[in-house]
This record gives C-alpha cells, structure tokens and sequence, in this order.
C-alpha cells in the first residue's frame, strides 16, 4: 500500500532517473569543463541534456536554460539578479500566492517595490488583474505560477504570457509544480481532462512553457534528484541576467561544476513523467474525487480549497471543519500515512497556507489546513485507505484524544 501522499513537497526517484543518474556518475564523472576526451564526453552528454530538456518545454534554444540546484535557487538568483539589471526604482508584480522563495526572494531584493496581484474566490489569477496590475503600476516583471503548490490550481500563464509580452514586461512563471504533472507544451488536444482551465486558445501562438521569458523548475518535484533544477531565461542582450561569478559555465550565467549526473537523471525523470501523465491525470484525478467525495460524507463542513478550479490531479486542499492540522497529521502519520499542512516549507508553522490567507480565511481556519498530493501510480485502495484513516482520526480526535 502507498500511504505517501505528500509528493507536491517531494517525490522518490523514478527507477529510470536512478539508473541514469548511476550511469552518469560512473562513466562521465570528468569536469565538462576539462580538455581532456573523457571530459568532452561529459560536456557533450550534459549539452544534450539541456538540448532534450529545452524540447521538453517546448524553447528553441537550449541556451536560454541554466542549470541550478533547484527551484528556491532559481527563483532567489532570479530576483538577486534583477536587482542589479533593472533600473533603480524598477517595481515587480508577484501574485498573492506565490511560493515563498518567490515572495520572499522579491521582497528582500524589492522590498516596497513590490505589488501584489490578487486571486479570485477559487484562488486562481485573473489575467484583468495583471492587465490591472501592468497599467497602474508599469512593472519590470510579473510572477504568477503555473500550478499552486497548496490547492493545485492551474494559474492561466499563458495567457498572462501573451499580455505580459504585449507591455513589453517580463513574465517569470515558477513551474516547479506544472512540470511533470502536466503537458509542457503543445495544444490542450489530446490531453484527456479540461484541466486546462477555461483559457481560451490564444491564437498563433505556440503554447509552451518556453513562451515565458522565465520559468523556474525543480527535479524532485517529478521523480528527479533533489538538489537540481534549472531556470529559463530570455535570451536577451538587454537582459543579462546572471546568478554566479567564478567560470564561465552555463554560459557565464552561473559558475561552477555542472552536476551533469543530477542533470541527466532530471531529464530522464521528466521524460518518463511526461510519457505517463495522461493516463496518470486520468486515473488520479478520479480517485481524487472520489476520496473527496467520501470525505465531504464523512466531515459536513468540510471545504475544499480550489474545488471550482481547474486542478492538478493530484492535489487536495482542504479546511477541516474541526481540530487543527497538527493534530489530524500526527494521527496519520501514526496510520503510516505522510501528508502536509498546506506547503512544505511551511509545515510545522500552523496556519500558514498562503492560498488559504490569500482567500480571506481567518487565523483560525488556517489553522486547519492539510494538503493531500499523490504520485501518478496511487491506487484506489491507497486513496480508500487515507479516507479510512481520517475517518479513525478524526474519531479519536472528537473523544478528545490527546496528541
Ligand atoms: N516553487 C514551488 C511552486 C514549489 O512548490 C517549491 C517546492 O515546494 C519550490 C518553488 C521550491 O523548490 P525546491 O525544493 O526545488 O527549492
């Protein structure tokens, strides 16, 4: 039974990922940068990596992709950078439910100079309020995620792509949540759910992740290694963003030794993700309703966050009518159950679901945020078994067990 339902936080290595990442470090372990063959192997292996991943995002040139340790690196560096190319006074537009390595990331490098972009009642952005947002305030650069890491809501970035390029203004989408659960790039045919919001087709433009100026995405959100990632960037010559200083790596955007083994096991991860993600959308998305649904039977007053939204498949947010999120995890985790308080980086602090806050919730309600995530292979018992358990749980919990 898989009672691991947290893979919005973080995922196991896929088998395939594994052995590629093994493959590598054992055959082209040499420094890319080197001049001997055995390194030009590993630069030649680590060019065509990025070469495999830009046409994964659907971007022509494989050079608009830096390699770094994750998403929270490629969003921090990303507005670091900023700082030193825009011009002073320069203001960014962030959404309200960015993730903290955005929001906290854009407020220490901008600090006031950053406006906030709101959500509607189903916690998804509304491209009238970047168009809002552009006119009032005239940003360098917007921010709006492509899928919340807390609700699952799908943000319509491409859309907010096209009007962002129409002003003139940058558009960084974090898509360490999209990437591997849904299509990074082509038309919404032939993916089996209308789970790609109510967007209109844009016409003439090529929907692909590589359509923003920037997109962050983070390998061990899809079966990849922790500690890898990557960043999207224009590449423009007045945009000469860069991250690192020491080598000429990642064309002297970042330097240091490329971790081509981590690389090359993210770029078989996402492959893989991306081969199985219409029949895991498929299955997932009705388990996921059908545990929600047993869920609202069994907790009246139960809400779910996003519910109206187009989701992710894997995703469940929701308010408990009754006790707090500490409480309901700890008597999961004692079933073998993993899930989380709303995102990851914040679990452990009660209460502290941006998307929840960004709806109007009050600090009681917060606090009783959980997050339900799946992977692509849960089975409908898995999904039985956690409804089961908050079932029991929430038993215990109402005869005023402690703990
Ligand atoms: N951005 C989003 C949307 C995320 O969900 C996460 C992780 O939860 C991050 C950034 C940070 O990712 P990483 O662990 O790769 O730094």
């Amino acid at each position: 039974m898989n009672r691991y339902f947290d893979h919005n936080a973080t995922t196991p290595m896929s088998g395939i990922a594994k052995r590629a990442w093994l493959e590598a470090t054992e055959r082209h372990w040499h420094n890319p940068s080197s001049l001997y063959r055995e390194a030009g192997f590993a630069k030649q292996k680590l060019e065509e990596a990025r070469e495999r991943l830009a046409a994964l995002l659907g971007c022509d040139e494989a050079e608009r992709i830096v390699f770094t340790s994750g998403a929270t690196e490629s969003n921090n560096a990303l507005f670091a950078s900023l700082t030193r190319t825009l011009p002073p006074g320069a203001v960014v537009a962030i959404s309200a439910i960015e993730h903290p390595s955005v929001r906290e990331a854009a407020r220490f490098w901008f600090r006031d100079r950053v406006i906030t972009i709101p959500v509607d009642e189903h916690g998804v952005v509304q491209v009238a309020d970047v168009t809002a947002a552009i006119r009032r305030h005239e940003p360098a650069l917007v921010s709006v995620m492509a899928a919340s890491n807390e609700s699952g809501a799908l943000q319509r970035w491409r859309e907010i792509a096209v009007v962002c390029r129409e002003a003139g203004t940058l558009f960084h989408c974090d898509a360490a949540q999209w990437i591997g659960k849904m299509p990074c790039t082509g038309g919404r045919e032939g993916f089996p759910l209308a789970t790609w919001g109510r967007a209109e087709r844009t016409e003439g433009v090529e929907e692909s992740l590589g359509m923003c100026d920037i997109v962050t995405g983070s390998a061990h959100k899809f079966g990849g290694p922790k500690g890898c990632g990557f960043l999207l960037l224009p590449w423009r010559e007045d945009t000469p963003l860069f991250f690192l200083r020491g080598g000429p790596q990642e064309n002297d955007r970042r330097a240091g030794t490329e971790n081509y083994p981590a690389i090359e096991g993210m770029v078989c991860a996402l492959e893989e993700a991306q081969s199985r993600l219409g029949a895991a959308a498929r299955l997932q998305t009705a388990h996921r309703d059908e545990f929600e649904r047993a869920m609202r039977a069994a907790f009246p007053g139960l809400r779910i966050i996003s519910e109206e939204a187009a989701r992710l498949w894997n995703t469940s947010l929701l308010v408990m009518p009754r006790h707090e999120n500490l409480k309901w995890l700890t008597r999961l985790t004692r079933r073998g159950f993993a899930i989380s308080t709303g995102s990851a980086c914040s679990s452990g602090k009660e209460g502290s679901s941006a998307v929840v806050r960004a709806l109007g919730a009050s600090e009681e309600e917060l606090r009783r945020v959980v997050r339900v995530s799946c992977g692509p292979d849960h089975a409908p018992e898995d999904w039985h078994a956690l409804a089961e358990a908050f079932v029991e749980a929430g038993r215990e919990l109402d005869a005023g067990g402690r703990g």
